[in-house]
């Protein structure tokens, strides 16, 4: 019999299965129904050879030394900083709009501190911050929001700005320097050879068994184990009792291009003039060498795989009522970002998975030797 049945093998589901298998000894059935590892994160070498992300470019980068740390057991780095330029006006500028940004789009030479007055001069001022227009429009003004986020954010989510909760462009800084990468975090690299070999680590103590291509629905009456580790998508599990949760999906169209280099880095956002909001070349990201370049297409749709939960208050107060039944199932654990309907990116994720492990271990469910010195560790 298995101690767990871990329904999910992206980073939720892995971390969990490795701790509990690798720290307490547990018995451990992964099961996804894709027919590979790494949920979202996966990468694999397309038909031509190039180490691509099929669900979009994943970029690793987080403030905690504890998630870097943990990691590091199961790959080795490269360091690697996100840059994003995005095609505006017929020119492609830096994003986060920065000092460069400002005068490479009007033929300025302003300064740090002129910059600082030419925001103040542009920006609306508002008083409460309620919707994602609020948030750029205060800050940079109407003309800037015009080119830069409002139909990206209409194209992103079939929504105006001024519909959407301030959480969606609260996440994208504004400077007045020319720092030009995108996150600022501590610790930004890629793992060395992708993330799929590193989940393969992960899940290659001799008590993990992965079961793929397979629901989890299936084998609950099947195969015995203990308690449950659920990371697939909350309203499901509750066979969408009050209704399904919305999300946002994306298509992603892979292409290889007979050049090694086709765009000036990995990603170039599109906020105006195609249907795709950006294109991703994935040899930045990975260091590859290859004559040939693989990029990536993203297209925003209504339908298909869940990808981001759309942050609106009817949604949140769908959710929880959702989680309602989820505390009120104390046998299973729900984790990651489909059991708890958030965004959220890599690192928090293994943040929160460490943390649900901490918090077994600290329940004392598990009465082997081995978990009692953990506790006393913990
Ligand atoms: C386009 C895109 C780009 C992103 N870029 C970044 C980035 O650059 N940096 C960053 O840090 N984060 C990024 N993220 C976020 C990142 O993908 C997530 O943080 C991470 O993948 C979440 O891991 P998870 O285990 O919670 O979910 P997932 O990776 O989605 O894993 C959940 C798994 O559960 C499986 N599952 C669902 N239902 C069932 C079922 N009934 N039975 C069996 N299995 C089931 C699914 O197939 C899936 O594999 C991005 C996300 C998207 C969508």
């Amino acid at each position: 019999m298995f101690d767990y049945l871990i329904v999910g093998a992206g980073f939720a589901g892995s971390v969990l299965a490795e701790r509990l298998a690798s720290q307490l000894g547990k018995k451990i059935l992964i099961i996804d129904t894709r027919s590979h590892i790494g949920g979202n994160a996966y990468d694999c070498f397309n038909d031509d050879g190039i180490l691509i992300h099929k669900y979009g470019p994943h970029i690793f980068h987080t403030n905690s030394r504890d998630v870097f740390e943990y990691l590091s057991q199961f790959t080795q780095w490269r360091s690697y900083e996100h840059r994003v330029l995005a095609s505006v006006d017929g020119q492609l500028v830096p994003i986060p709009i920065n000092l460069d940004t400002v005068n490479r789009l009007y033929g300025l030479s302003l300064t740090s501190f002129q910059l600082e007055d030419f925001f103040a001069s542009v920006a609306e001022p508002k008083e409460y911050i309620r919707t994602s227009e609020d948030v750029v429009v205060n800050k940079v003004g109407r003309e800037l929001y015009e080119k830069f986020f409002r139909n990206y954010t209409r194209k992103q989510w079939d929504m105006d700005p001024s519909e959407l909760d301030k959480s969606v462009t609260s996440r994208v800084a504004t400077r007045t320097n020319r720092d030009n990468r995108y996150f600022t975090d501590t610790y930004q690299a890629m793992p060395l050879h992708g993330f799929t070999r590193m989940f393969e680590k992960m899940l290659s103590h001799p008590n993990i068994k992965v079961m793929l291509n397979a629901d989890y629905r299936e084998i609950l009456d099947v195969i015995p184990f203990g308690k449950m580790i659920y990371t697939g998508p909350i309203d499901l599990f509750f066979n969408y009792r009050y209704g399904k949760l919305p999300y946002r999906s994306l298509e992603f169209k892979h292409e290889t291009i007979n050049t090694p280099v086709h765009q000036p880095v990995a990603v170039v956002n599109y906020p105006n003039e195609h249907l795709y909001t950006r294109v991703t070349e994935f040899k930045y990201l990975t260091g590859q060498e290859h004559p040939k370049t693989g990029i990536v297409y993203e297209f925003p749709r209504a339908q298909g795989d869940p990808y981001y939960p759309v942050p609106r208050s009817e949604n949140a107060e769908l959710y929880k009522k959702y989680k309602a039944l989820a505390d009120a199932t104390p046998e299973v654990h729900f984790v990651g970002r489909l059991a708890t309907y958030k965004y959220y990116n890599m690192d928090q994720v293994v943040a929160q998975a460490l943390m649900v492990y901490k918090k077994i271990v600290e329940a004392g469910d598990d009465t082997s030797e081995k978990a009692n010195r953990e506790l006393a560790r913990v």
